[in-house]
């Protein structure tokens, strides 16, 4: 059993993600009341078609890194675009936000072949602002796991275990099954992951049910967990 709780949530979105319904005051009251220490608003990137404008992010550097004892990290879920992984954050957007998960959303990019989709993500490892390989367990996209996997190891990038995707209201196909394999594939290339709720309203934030569920069933880690290292997400965030 992961015998420590996990105290920071490194993938929500606020009302400034349109189809989302929290303020970021809201999200940070819940988070504090639920000892949320660390918490990430990543809103998606503006070529989901409700997504705030650009400038929302040249803006962030106007917000607080902490409030009510909460550490707060802004940034974005960008939206991967094709398949050499070109995502649709500027690198001045970029430069404002203190973390980035590049995700492929079906709205943005339809799924393609195998090869194809694999190719989108390592191209999105490639790019410097990217942290964070969001949800890849979608089996709408193929990818080929190992080729993912050790590629994270190269550019040093984050893969996300998104504890949303195992819930039933998910769009995403065979999560848990695709997951456990990228963990176990993790496991051996030591990739450390990433863990977010994934959470569109307040009340889900820090709802880890279904990720402490793999985490626990493929008996992963506690050092290949970011969310776990308080020295590595002090460190997060370029301004
Ligand atoms: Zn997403
Ligand atoms: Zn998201």
């Amino acid at each position: 059993m992961l015998s420590m709780k996990i105290s920071a949530d490194l993938h929500t979105h606020s009302i400034a993600s349109g189809h989302a319904y929290s303020t970021i005051q809201e999200m940070i009251t819940f988070a504090k009341t639920n000892k949320i220490k660390t918490l990430a608003i990543t809103e998606h990137g503006y070529a989901m078609p409700d997504a705030c404008h650009e400038y929302y992010y040249h803006n962030l550097c106007s917000l607080s890194r902490e409030m009510f004892g909460v550490n707060l990290i802004f940034g974005c879920e960008a939206n991967i675009l094709d398949y050499t992984g070109r995502i649709d954050l500027s690198d001045v957007a970029a430069q404002q936000c203190d973390i980035i998960i590049a995700s492929l959303h079906s709205r943005c990019i339809k799924p393609g072949t195998e090869n194809e989709n694999t190719e989108a993500i390592i191209g999105a490892m490639k790019n410097k602002n990217v942290s964070i390989i969001g949800h890849p367990d979608d089996g709408r996209y193929k990818l080929n796991y190992e080729e993912v996997v050790k590629n994270a190891a190269k550019y040093n990038v984050f893969i996300e275990l998104n504890s949303n995707s195992m819930d039933g209201s998910s769009y995403r196909q065979n999560s848990e099954e695709n997951m456990t394999e990228i963990l176990k594939l993790c496991k051996k290339h030591k990739v450390m992951i990433s863990i977010g709720s994934d959470a569109h309203v307040a009340y889900h934030i820090g709802n880890f049910k279904n990720a402490e569920y793999l985490i626990n069933k493929t008996r992963f880690p506690k050092e290949l967990i970011l969310n776990c290292h308080s020295d590595l997400l002090k460190n997060i965030g370029r301004n």
